[in-house]
């Protein structure tokens, strides 16, 4: 059953927590870096590679 963050939309296919209709199963997410200045220069800690 999935039960997703619904304040949360993903497009990591590739994370074992992503779910159908870019949404992230996590029971919470850790985002860096410190001193980040643009979007591009953060991204999830939390990630995790798929299995599959
Ligand atoms: S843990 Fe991070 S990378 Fe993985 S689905 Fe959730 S938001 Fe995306």
């Amino acid at each position: 059953m999935e039960n997703h963050n619904p304040g949360v939309r993903c497009v990591v296919n590739t994370c074992h927590y992503y779910a159908t209709g870019d949404h992230c199963n996590a029971q919470k997410i850790e985002v860096q870096h410190k001193n980040a200045k643009t979007s591009s220069e953060t991204d999830c800690a939390t990630f995790k590679p798929s299995m599959s």
